[in-house]
């Protein structure tokens, strides 16, 4: 073991706060990585703050962050696909069993006995796992991605969970040029929503609370913006949807946008709100509509979306901050203030 910087949160109300950690040291699969940029998710702050406690309650002291760049350090003697120097990244996962249905199938995001990055039982040291708010991490090789070289490292953290969960259901309910598409909140998720949307050729219309927000939703590939809040521009578009991507991290009506889907029209929910909300009926029956949800994706699709990442030249738009602005960072998070991930300079942490 060696001990490492990171910072943490010791109570559902504490601010994070510099502290030591303990890492494992490589095994002859694992990959050390020397942490470069960390993006901030919106479930960092959901978990900091324990509001998932009914289904992951946090256990503190709690070090978030899935979206992790660096450069590989070390190498067990057994992995074959990395080597000190590279540029790698990790994202939500950091383990699973390996042989379920799901993971032979490449959805490890799907397994029962997955481990998550940040606050999941450790398999090595006992305890949970320590996410990306830290100098450094080490990952069995399977759950380390390759970053295209011609990506910014910056802008690259955040496609590891705002990427990913945006790309898979985009690419699972087949959008391609030719469909009609919705983005509900332009956050982290919904700003690479739009982005994927938009390069997969879909036309996008991205449904926003934040007026000051359409310049920006028409620059990233939205080809309309739709200020929520207006009902008569919203009844315009009533049925009319061939799929709507909801990435809205507090409690809304989602019938609203379930109305505006067209035949066998699908909506998915990737954002994660505290408190369960009502879905009418007939807001479904009507339209034989579906509604269902997605998480993250498995490896094999994560390197993909990277790789597709790469061709197409696609990144976050990201703040850069360094870690002591951390908890600032999270109050902007709740005002909607953000343009559009914030991603930590992990230099700003060796310097304390
Ligand atoms: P974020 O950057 O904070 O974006 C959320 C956006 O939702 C805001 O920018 C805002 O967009 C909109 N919004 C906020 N409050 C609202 C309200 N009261 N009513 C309507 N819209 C509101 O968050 P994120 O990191 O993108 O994460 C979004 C959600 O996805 C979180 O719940 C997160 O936990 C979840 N998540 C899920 C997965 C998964 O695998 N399914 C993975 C990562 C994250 P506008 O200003 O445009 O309205
Ligand atoms: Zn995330």
């Amino acid at each position: 073991m060696y001990n490492a910087k990171a910072y943490s949160a010791t109570s559902s109300i504490s601010p994070l706060a510099l502290t030591n950690i303990k890492r494992r040291d490589p095994n002859e699969y694992d990959v050390q990585i020397q942490i470069l940029f960390c993006g901030i998710c919106h479930s960092d702050l959901h978990q900091v703050r324990n509001e998932w406690s009914t289904l992951m309650p946090t256990v503190y002291p709690i070090v978030p962050g899935h979206e992790i760049v660096g450069r590989v350090t070390k190498v067990g003697s057994a992995v074959t696909r990395f080597k000190p120097g590279d540029l790698a990244a990790v994202g939500c996962l950091v383990d699973s069993d390996g042989t379920c249905p799901h993971c032979k199938d490449g959805f490890e995001q799907l397994c029962p006995n997955q481990t998550l990055t940040f606050n999941s039982p450790d398999k090595h040291l006992g305890g949970v796992t320590y996410g990306g708010y830290s100098d450094s991490i080490v990952v069995n090789e399977h759950f380390v991605l390759r970053v295209p070289s011609n990506l910014n490292p910056a802008g690259a953290a955040p496609l590891l969970c705002a990427g990913i969960t945006t790309y898979s259901p985009l690419r699972r309910w087949g959008v391609t040029r030719g469909k009609k598409v919705g983005v509900v909140g332009l956050g982290g998720l919904g700003h690479m929503g739009v982005k994927f949307a938009h390069a997969f050729g879909a036309h996008v219309v991205v449904f926003t609370t934040s007026p000051g927000k359409q310049e920006d939703a028409l620059r990233l590939g939205a080809d309309e913006v739709i200020v929520s809040r207006n009902t008569d521009e919203m009844q315009k578009h009533a049925g009319s949807f061939d799929f709507i991507l909801d990435a809205v991290s507090a409690n809304h009506d989602v019938n609203t946008y379930l109305n505006l889907l067209g035949r066998d029209g699908n909506l998915t929910l990737v954002g994660a709100p505290e408190k369960p909300f009502a879905v009418s009926a007939f807001s479904l029956i009507f339209g034989c509509r579906s509604l269902s949800g997605s998480t993250i994706g498995g490896i094999r699709e994560t390197q993909e979306m990277l790789d597709f990442c790469g061709v197409h030249n696609i990144t976050a738009d990201v703040e850069v901050i360094p870690i002591q602005k951390v908890n600032e960072a999270y109050e902007r998070l709740l005002r909607s203030d953000v343009k559009y991930r914030f991603s930590i300079d992990m230099t700003s942490l060796r310097s304390e």
